[in-house]
């Protein structure tokens, strides 16, 4: 399982709980509003971190941090998660995956191990839309079984959507929603320019504060929780 990077400690990445975080290279889409591009084309160059490293850390943090956020790049590409996930989960962490939900039948693998305290999963776009917007192919079907599998088991989890002006608009969150009816959690997160993958879209305004709370308030009747995340 390669890992890139390692944060000891974020306050952001795991909901309610200081977590660390393990950063997971490769991706299978190509976002053109993606930040981590080194995360897609370049990782094999990159250094890597030994696990031993970070079980150093999480036994010495143990009672301090309780969340591990398994984070990328796109941690399901790979056959090592599993068994990463159940090596950090036995030193007695819980674990928060974040996904793109391509890999329906590993992250129901994970839930069925029950190593998986949260996932959030992100929705690119209304389903009809996502081969354009990731710009990649993409089994849309693998993503529905994805957030099925999330609505009905008993892992804590969030929906979430990056909005970009010209691209994924309140139009489309509202969509979004229509399809997610009913759902826990539903985060509106922040588009933030520098070192995008398609270079165009560095010089794109992200949206307002503004205008991302009518968006949380267009889409709040659908969801229990609806939160920003700038
Ligand atoms: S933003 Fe898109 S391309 Fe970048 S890591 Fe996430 S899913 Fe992959």
């Amino acid at each position: 399982m390669p890992i890139v990077g390692y944060q000891r400690l974020s306050l952001r990445d795991y909901p309610g709980r200081l977590c660390a975080k393990a950063i997971i290279p490769g991706c299978n889409f190509r976002c053109p509003y993606c930040t981590r591009q080194d995360l897609i084309f370049d990782f094999l160059g990159m250094d890597w971190v030994t696990f031993n490293d970070i079980l150093g850390h999480l036994y010495r943090a143990r009672g301090y941090i309780t969340g591990f956020c398994i984070g990328g790049g796109e941690p399901t590409i790979h056959n090592g998660l599993l068994e990463f996930a159940f090596k950090v989960k036995s030193v007695g962490y819980r674990i928060k995956l974040d996904t793109n939900g391509t890999r329906p039948r590993r992250i129901n693998k994970l839930m069925e191990e029950r190593v998986l305290n949260y996932v959030a999963l992100d929705i690119k776009a209304p389903l009809d839309r996502y081969g354009e917007v990731v710009q990649n192919k993409v089994n849309i079907g693998d993503v529905e079984e994805s957030i099925r599998l999330l609505r009905r088991g008993n892992v804590d989890y969030e929906f979430g959507t990056t909005v970009v002006p010209g691209l994924v608009e309140a139009r489309d969150i509202e969509e979004i929603a229509r399809s997610l009816i009913g759902s826990r959690r539903f985060v509106i997160r922040q588009f933030k320019p520098g070192g995008c993958l398609d270079p165009e879209y560095d010089s794109i305004r992200p949206f307002s504060i503004e205008e991302l709370e009518k968006m949380r308030a267009l889409i709040s009747p659908y969801f229990a929780e609806v939160r920003i995340e700038r």
